[in-house]
C-alpha cells in the first residue's frame, strides 16, 4: 500500500516548513511548492533526510499547480503573511489568496483530496467581539492598506465553502491566530522577531503606539497539531488555532527583554492604520471537537524562539530596520 501524500503549498516557509516535517513524521510523502518569495529553501533543507518522501519544487501557485501522481491532502498555505511582506508584495498576496487558492483547489477537486485553507485571525479585522469565536464575522475595511491580506483570505474561505457546497470538494478551513518560533525570519516586522532581535542587539526595543493593543501568541508546535488533528477530522471548518493566552504589546516586549536578560529602552512608534486593537481566540470549537488545546507555556514558547534567534548570525543593519 502507498503512502498517503499531501502537498503543502507555501512548504518552505515558516509555519510551512514546521508543518512538512510534522506530516514527514507521520508518514507522509510530502511535496512543498514554493516561490520563495518570503520563503526559502534552507528552511526544509533538514528534510532532505527523508530522501525520496520529500519533495520541493519551485512554482507560482498563482500561475498554475499542476502535480504529478495521486494526492490526499491538499494544504493551502502560500502567502505573504507578516505585514511587511503583503504590503510590498499587495497584488501578489491578493493573486495567491484568488487566484492560487483556486488552483490548489481545483488540484484537491482532480484528485479527490481533502484541501485546507490556511487562513487567520486577520479575517475577524479589528474586531468588535472578544474573544473572536468561529461564528463572528468580522470587521475589515475593504480599501485600508491591510485588506491586501485580510480581504484576499476572506475571499479564499468564501471560495472554499463554495468548492465544499456546489461542487463537493471535502475542504476545511483553518484560522490560525499569531503563531512564533524558530524558521521566522528576524527582520519579518512581526513584534516577536523585531522585539527578541532588538533585546538581543542591546538597541531601542519598538513598540507600536502605546502598547495597549493586545495579540494571544501561540508556539509553532502547538499550532501544527492543530493543524494536523483538524486535517484527519472531517470537519468543514472554519476553526479557531491559536492560544487564549492575552498579552499587550507592552507586556510582551517587557517579557521578551527580561527572558533575553536585556537592558533595551523601549520606545513607542506610530501604530499602522488598521490595526486590531484586540485579539483572542475562542477555541471551545477546538477543544470540543479536537481535544485539543495548546500545551506550550507563555515563556517556554518565548525562550525557544528567542534561542533561535540567538543562534543566528547578528545583522544589526537589519536590526535597525524593524
Ligand atoms: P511565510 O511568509 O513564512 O510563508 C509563506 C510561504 O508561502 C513562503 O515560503 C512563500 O515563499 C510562499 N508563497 C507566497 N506566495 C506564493 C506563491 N504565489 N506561490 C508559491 N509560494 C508562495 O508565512 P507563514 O507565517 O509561514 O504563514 C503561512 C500561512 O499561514 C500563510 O497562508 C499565512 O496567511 C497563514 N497564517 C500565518 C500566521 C502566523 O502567525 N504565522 C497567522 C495567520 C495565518
Amino acid at each position: 500500500m502507498r503512502n498517503r501524500r499531501a502537498v503543502v503549498t507555501g512548504g518552505a516557509g515558516f509555519v510551512g516548513s514546521h508543518l512538512c516535517e510534522r506530516l514527514l513524521h507521520d508518514g507522509y510523502e510530502v511535496l512543498a511548492v514554493d516561490n520563495f518569495v518570503t520563503g526559502s529553501p534552507a528552511n526544509v533543507a533538514h528534510l532532505s533526510g527523508f530522501g525520496s518522501r520529500f519533495d520541493l519544487v519551485e512554482a507560482d501557485v498563482s500561475e498554475e499547480l499542476v502535480v504529478a501522481g495521486p494526492v490526499d491532502l491538499v494544504m493551502h498555505f502560500a502567502s505573504p503573511a507578516s505585514p511587511i511582506d503583503y504590503l510590498q508584495l499587495p497584488v501578489e498576496t491578493m493573486k495567491v489568496g484568488s487566484a492560487g487558492t483556486f488552483n490548489a483547489l481545483d488540484l484537491a477537486r482532480r484528485e479527490g483530496a481533502r484541501f485546507m485553507l490556511a487562513s487567520t485571525s486577520e479575517s475577524y479585522g479589528d474586531p468588535l467581539v472578544h474573544p473572536q469565536p468561529e461564528h463572528y464575522w468580522g470587521n475589515v475595511n475593504p480599501v485600508g492598506p491591510r485588506a491586501v491580506y485580510d480581504e484576499a483570505k476572506r475571499f479564499a474561505e468564501a471560495a472554499t465553502a463554495s468548492y465544499r457546497r456546489s461542487l463537493g470538494t471535502d475542504t476545511v478551513i483553518l484560522r490560525i491566530f499569531n503563531t512564533h518560533g524558530p524558521r521566522m525570519r528576524p527582520n519579518d516586522g512581526r513584534a516577536i522577531p523585531a522585539f527578541a532581535t532588538q533585546a538581543l542587539a542591546g538597541v531601542p526595543m519598538t513598540v507600536a503606539g502605546d502598547g495597549s493593543q493586545t495579540r494571544s501568541i501561540i508556539f509553532v508546535t502547538d499550532l501544527v497539531e492543530g493543524i494536523v488533528r483538524l486535517a484527519a477530522s472531517g470537519l468543514p471548518g472554519p476553526v479557531n488555532i491559536g492560544n487564549p493566552y492575552e498579552v499587550s504589546m507592552l507586556e510582551l516586549a517587557e517579557r521578551i527583554r527580561d527572558l533575553c536578560a536585556s537592558r533595551s529602552e523601549i520606545v513607542f512608534v506610530p501604530r499602522p492604520q488598521d490595526d486590531p486593537s484586540v485579539r483572542r481566540p475562542d477555541i471551545t470549537v477546538a477543544r470540543r471537537e479536537l481535544g485539543w488545546e495548546p500545551v506550550v507555556g507563555y515563556e517556554d514558547g518565548l525562550r525557544q524562539t528567542i534561542a533561535y534567534f540567538a543562534s543566528l548570525a547578528p545583522a544589526p543593519a537589519e536590526v535597525e530596520r524593524v
